[in-house]
């Protein structure tokens, strides 16, 4: 076994994972791991979920994939829930984070060419992240992400994040939408205040430029609600989900309400996008969030932890900057220690955690994981954190 023909696109631990339960993983020697990064939030469910194994077998046996030429019964079934547990409207299947958010710009593009084609400039914020893809990254407001790969799509403009003054000194009739996560992941767990998305709706609505929410991270339960936008009483025009969706097998969401749900036949397409695989492992997983008390749970379980590490930063002021997140999605600044080198040794004491921007541990357990397995997780950090001197 050689990793000489993969490309050099990911700086990745030095494990080889092979198989899971719950929220354990275990590599190629046997070693297992608790698993806080959830294939950075995807594995809502935990590996290997026995409902979720059960649906996807049975799929398989009967249909894996027919086209958007066709209907298929877990399509329109996964976009019914989807629909009648947002803001309502309707869905347009894909594959993918960064293919959810593809699918809201060209909406916007539309939407705004209704009005004047000198409506097609799209707001973002600055320290987002929206995926990869040209549209996606012309969005994602980081020199990091985009410097090399200029020029990007034209018309899209930043604001700082939280600074509705920053937004309002940008907006003009020329905007078609403005997208925003609800709590940027990608950049450190820095959630919006409540004011400043109320702000947004307000302004979106005086320009009428399309407000779209890029669920893609903090959405599909992780905060302990469904979607993260509804601790804010603030709805978006748009919303796109993905990662946790599937709970593994790739798919994601754009959901419109009726203003901005906007395409016609051939505006837009996807060969795969919601394939029944994928829908049924998406009903599986939605049906599972939805059951009584999950979300509740989620809530509870995500207030331990924040405690326990707010704990940790009263005994380590000197190496805890801050703790940020809402539910199982939280940030652990650090002080003075490289966020990889302290990841590094959290996987080597067997704690699997991401790593996002401003020099922050990401932790993002599966939705399913355990009071035991949190204390088992806040045992490692502060053994980690034992281990850097201070300075
Ligand atoms: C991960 C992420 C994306 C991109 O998703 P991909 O599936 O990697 O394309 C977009 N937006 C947010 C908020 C994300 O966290």
């Amino acid at each position: 076994m050689t990793k000489d023909y993969l490309m050099n696109t990911y700086s990745r631990f030095e494990i080889v994972l092979d198989h899971g339960k719950g929220a354990l993983v275990w590599d190629k020697d046997g070693k297992s791991y608790l698993d806080f990064a959830a294939g950075i939030a995807v594995n809502v469910l935990g590996h290997s979920h026995p409902k979720l194994v059960s649906t996807i077998r049975e799929q398989a046996k009967k249909l894996i994939h027919c086209s958007n030429l066709y209907w298929t019964e877990p399509q329109m079934k996964l976009a019914e829930i989807l629909s009648k547990n947002s803001m309502g409207g309707r869905v347009f299947f894909v594959n993918s984070g960064t293919e959810a958010n593809e699918a809201a710009i060209k909406l916007a593009r539309k939407y705004g060419k209704k009005f004047s084609p000198d409506k097609y400039k799209i707001l973002s914020a600055f320290d987002s992240f929206h995926g990869r893809t040209y549209g996606s990254l012309s969005a994602t407001a980081q020199p990091k992400y985009q410097k090399d790969f200029t020029p990007l799509v034209d018309g899209f403009e930043y604001f700082e994040y939280n600074n509705i003054d920053s937004l309002n000194s940008k907006i003009s009739e020329q905007f078609c939408a403005v997208i925003i996560e609800p709590i940027q992941g990608e950049s450190g767990i820095i959630p919006a205040n409540k004011n400043f998305l109320k702000a947004i709706r307000k302004i979106c609505d005086e320009y009428n430029a399309l407000l779209i929410f890029d669920e893609v991270q903090c959405g599909m339960g992780r905060t302990g609600k469904l979607f993260a936008y509804q601790h804010y009483d603030v709805e978006p025009d748009i919303l796109t989900v993905a990662k946790g969706l599937g709970g593994g097998i790739p798919i994601g969401a754009v959901v419109a309400n009726e203003k901005a749900d906007v395409f016609e036949p051939s505006d837009h397409g996807s060969t795969f996008g919601g394939n029944p695989l994928a829908c049924s492992a998406g009903i599986t997983v939605m049906n599972e969030l939805l059951n009584e008390g999950f979300l509740e749970k989620v809530d509870e379980l995500g207030d331990f932890l924040k405690k326990e590490l707010e704990k940790m930063r009263r005994s380590y002021p000197q190496k805890i900057k801050d703790i940020r997140g809402i539910g199982l999605m939280i940030g652990i600044e650090l002080n003075k220690i490289k966020a990889k080198d302290f990841a590094n040794k959290c996987v080597e004491s067997g704690l699997l955690v991401a790593v996002a921007g401003n020099n922050t541990i990401r932790l993002l357990p599966p939705l399913i994981i355990k009071k035991k397995q949190i204390n088992e997780a806040v045992q490692i950090i502060g053994k980690v954190l034992e281990e850097f001197k201070d300075e």
